[in-house]
C-alpha cells in the first residue's frame, strides 16, 4: 500500500497541523500524512510520552510497569490528547493508570467466554448463522479496556497461513455460516495480499452472503484508507465496515476524508461505541458523537455496556446510565443517529439489547404507552384469537388490566388453561 493521500486544499492542510502538537512541528507533511510513518513512530514508553504529554504519576507509574496490557499509540492520535488535561477524553482511552492493576468482582480475562466457542484458533461461532474470524492480534494503537486484551498486542499469538487454512475450512464445512465478520486485532494492520486473500477466498465460499470488517484504525491512522485499499475491497461486495469512535473529538478532517472515501466504494459504514465512565457516558456527548457520525454517512450500530475484563473495571458505568443515555436520544435525534445499546452478556450470553421501556401496561386488547416526552397514549389491539386470550379464574373472557390488579378489583391475570396445564385444582 502506497499513501495516497492528499491534502487538497490549504484549509485542510492548516486544520491537519493544527492537531499536532508543537514537538512533531518539523515532521514533514509527507512524512506526517504517511500511514507507515505514524505506524513507525507509535509511542509506547514513558521516556517518549512524556516529551509530549505532561504525565500525572499515576499514569507514569503504569507506563513504568511492564505488566499491564501493551500501550502503544500513533503521533496522529495522541496529537489530539489534551497533553495538560488528564481527564481529556482521548488521554484516557490510550494512556494507562493504576487503576488497570485493580481487581474487581465479576472480572474475568475471556470476559465473554469466547475461547469456550472457539471451534478452531481465530474462529468464534456463538450464533447460528455467522461467525467471528479473528485474523490478527495487533492494532494501530491500543485501548485500554480492549475485551480481548488477552490476546491482542502479542504477537506471539498472532494468526498464522495454517490458522487462516483451518478458519476457512471451518466456514466451507459450515454451510449455514452466511455472515462472516472479520476483527483482531485489527484486521486492516494485515498487508493488503494477505487481507485480499482472505476476502478472495471467502468470497469462493458460495453459503458467504456478507463479509463485515470491524476496525479502529481509521481512527488512529486514518490515512491508511488509502484509493489502493478501497478499490481492492470493493471487488468483495456486499462487504460492510465498523468502525469504532469512542468520542466526537476523534472526528477529524482526516477521519471524514477516510470515511468518505469507503462510503464512494459503495462500503455501507457503521460505528460502534463502548459507553466508558467520564469518556462519554453523558446524553450530550452521545447525542453529539452520533449527529456527528452521520455527517459522514455513518451510522450509530452498536453502543456497548462495558465488558468485565480485567483491566477495564474503572471505565464501567452502571448500566442505568446506558439506559439514560437511550432515554435521551430516541425522539429527539433522528432515528438513523441512534445505536442499539447491548451488553455482552458474562460467560458466553451473547448480545442482549437493553432499552427504556416505553410499553407501560398491557391487557388483553389495550396497550398503555409512553413516548419520549412522557405523554401517555393506549393503542387498542385487534381482536386475539381466543387461545391467546389472557383470562382470569374467576372473570373468565373479561378484559383485566394491570390497573385491576392496582385497584384491588382482580388478584391476577394468567394465560388460559394455565391452571389445566400446569397444576391440580
Ligand atoms: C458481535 C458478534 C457477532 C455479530 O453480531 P451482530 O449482532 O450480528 O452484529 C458475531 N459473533 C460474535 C461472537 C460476536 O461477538
Amino acid at each position: 500500500m502506497q499513501n495516497e493521500q492528499i491534502i487538497s486544499t490549504e484549509k485542510e492542510k492548516s486544520f491537519v497541523q493544527s492537531y499536532r502538537h508543537r514537538e512533531w512541528n518539523d515532521v514533514p507533511d509527507e512524512k506526517w500524512n504517511d500511514w507507515k510513518w505514524q505506524l513507525s513512530n507509535r509511542l509506547n514508553s514513558f521516556e517518549e510520552i512524556s516529551e509530549i504529554i505532561n504525565l500525572t504519576p499515576t499514569e507514569a507509574n503504569a507506563l513504568n510497569q511492564n505488566s499491564l496490557f501493551r500501550v502503544d499509540i500513533t503521533p496522529y492520535f495522541l496529537s489530539l490528547v489534551d497533553k495538560d488535561d488528564f481527564n481529556c477524553p482521548i488521554r484516557r482511552q490510550v494512556l494507562p493508570t493504576e487503576k488497570e492493576m485493580y481487581d474487581f468482582s465479576g472480572m474475568n480475562e475471556d470476559s465473554l467466554s469466547e475461547d469456550e466457542y472457539s471451534p478452531v484458533n481465530g474462529i468464534v461461532h456463538r450464533y447460528p448463522d455467522r461467525v467471528l474470524m479473528l485474523v490478527t492480534t495487533q492494532c494501530a494503537s491500543y485501548c485500554r479496556y480492549c475485551t480481548r486484551s488477552r490476546l491482542v498486542g502479542d504477537s506471539s499469538k498472532n494468526y498464522n497461513s495454517t490458522d487462516f487454512d483451518n478458519q476457512i475450512e471451518y466456514i466451507s464445512n459450515n454451510p449455514q455460516i452466511r455472515d462472516v465478520l472479520l476483527s483482531g486485532g485489527d484486521p486492516l494492520l494485515l498487508p493488503i495480499k494477505r487481507l485480499e486473500s482472505i476476502l478472495m477466498r471467502l468470497r469462493e465460499i458460495p453459503h458467504v452472503e456478507i463479509i463485515r470488517l470491524g476496525t479502529r484504525t481509521p481512527v488512529f491512522n486514518p490515512n491508511i484508507i488509502t484509493q489502493e485499499f478501497c478499490d481492492m475491497v470493493e471487488k468483495y461486495h456486499p462487504f460492510w465496515l465498523n468502525i469504532h469512535v469512542n468520542h466526537p473529538k476523534e472526528i477529524t478532517p482526516e477521519l471524514q476524508q477516510a470515511c468518505d472515501k469507503l462510503s464512494k466504494a459503495g462500503i455501507p459504514l457503521g460505528n460502534q461505541t463502548v459507553l466508558l465512565k467520564g469518556i462519554n457516558d453523558t446524553v450530550e456527548i452521545q447525542r453529539k458523537l452520533c449527529t456527528e457520525l452521520v455527517k459522514m454517512r455513518v451510522r450509530p450500530y452498536y453502543l456497548y455496556q462495558c465488558d468485565l475484563v480485567k483491566g477495564a473495571g474503572h471505565f464501567r458505568t452502571p448500566i442505568s446510565k446506558g439506559i439514560e443515555i437511550m432515554e435521551g436520544l430516541r425522539g429527539h435525534i433522528s432515528g438513523y443517529a441512534i445505536p442499539t445499546f447491548v451488553i455482552d452478556a458474562p460467560y458466553g450470553g451473547g448480545k442482549i439489547p437493553l432499552a427504556p421501556n416505553y410499553v407501560l401496561s398491557q391487557s388483553p386488547n389495550k396497550v398503555v404507552l409512553r413516548n419520549y416526552e412522557g405523554f401517555i397514549t393506549v393503542y387498542t389491539d385487534s381482536d386475539q384469537e381466543p387461545d391467546q386470550e389472557i383470562t382470569s379464574g374467576n372473570r373468565k373472557g373479561k378484559d383485566i388490566s394491570i390497573m385491576d390488579l392496582i385497584q384491588g378489583n382482580e388478584k391476577f391475570i394468567m394465560p388460559q388453561n394455565f391452571r389445566n396445564s400446569k397444576r391440580e385444582d
